[in-house]
């Protein structure tokens, strides 16, 4: 007898056959939980697997979607080079035990023709779902404010491609809770927006960041560091640690610390993107921490560009 292979999860390709598994779990009396994942899965990933079923009241079907998402890459970014493990990742979901399928289509959107001006080569495309041909497609899912500033200023198809891809996600999975890490905050805000404006019947979980023991969040773009720069790439976290308790001491001056951080990155031989203190829903900047705030970064580190925060709750 092998037990585990009760836990083994259906792996689903076509968008409706999905939908139709999903109505039969919850014609079944189960809430459907999905985890939205571009694959290459790790101990992050997999906490989100628990916090579906910790999030739901009784019997929950988990859904894992596995899916790199064209839309949200521009052309120059390392769509091409995304790591990916398929049968890792099953592996991995099925050792869980608590995943009941695998949503992993091969493509998501509608292809048009390669004449359209738009098409190949990068010219003029601004993700990588336009120069790959997908000019049938045509309608976006855009939240205004919260995909500007953060990671929106230097990815400006980022949100755009998210958001659209969720609530493709969304409507083919029709799940009841949908979880996300809060390693991505900007992109969980985002969508916590994209829920309560668009009535998506969701419940929407942010998940605390897992890291390695040494501090660095977990990634999948962190097999792509060198050990040197995995290294270097230490000094993010610790940074950000040594700023939360800095401004729980009083030193609660938002350029200060901005300066501190980027100080710190940059003798670690990281390149800056951005380092931002902002209110915690709104992700509008604050002058000072005197309310919850979180403090986001971005930096590169060699080829990889890598992001983290920590949220600071304040009473004062
Ligand atoms: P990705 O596969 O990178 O698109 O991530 C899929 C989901 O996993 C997103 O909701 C991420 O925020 C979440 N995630 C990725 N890394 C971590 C981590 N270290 N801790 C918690 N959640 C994570």
């Amino acid at each position: 007898m092998a037990p585990a292979a009760a836990h083994e999860p259906e792996v689903i390709r076509d968008k409706a056959a999905m939908r139709a598994w999903s109505r039969r779990r919850r014609a079944e009396g189960k809430a459907v939980a999905l985890v939205p994942t571009m694959g290459f899965l790790h101990e992050g990933h997999l906490s989100l697997v628990s916090a579906a079923v910790a999030a739901a009241a009784g019997p929950v079907a988990v859904v894992v979607s596995i899916y790199v998402n064209p839309s949200q890459f521009a052309p120059t970014e390392d769509l091409a080079t995304y790591p990916s493990d398929f049968a890792g990742d099953l592996g991995k979901l099925a050792a869980t035990g608590a995943v009941a399928a695998v949503f992993c289509p091969p493509d998501l959107y509608v292809r048009g023709s390669a004449g359209h001006p738009a098409a190949g080569a990068s010219g003029g495309a601004v993700s990588c779902l336009e120069d790959a041909g997908g000019h049938a497609h045509e309608t976006w899912v855009r939240v205004e404010q919260l995909e500007k500033g953060l990671c929106g200023s230097s990815r400006p198809v980022f949100f755009r491609g998210v958001a659209t891809v969720v609530a493709k996600l969304f409507n083919i999975v029709e799940p009841d809770i949908a979880v996300f890490g809060k390693k991505d905050y900007q992109q969980w805000r985002v969508i916590c927006r994209m829920v309560r404006d668009l009535d998506f019947a969701i419940k929407i979980i942010g998940s605390e960041i897992v890291r390695e023991a040494d501090g660095l969040a977990m990634s999948s773009r962190n097999v792509h560091l060198s050990c040197e720069e995995r290294e270097k790439a230490l000094s993010i976290s610790r940074s950000l640690v040594n700023a939360r308790t800095a401004a729980l001491n009083g030193n609660n001056h938002s350029q200060q610390i901005k300066d501190q951080i980027v100080q710190t990155l940059e003798e670690a031989g990281g390149q800056v993107d951005y380092v931002e203190v902002v209110e915690q829903e709104s992700l509008t900047p604050v002058k000072r921490i005197d309310r919850p705030a979180v403090i986001c970064v971005a930096a590169w580190f060699g080829k990889v560009r890598l992001i983290d925060n920590i949220e600071i709750q304040t009473t004062s």
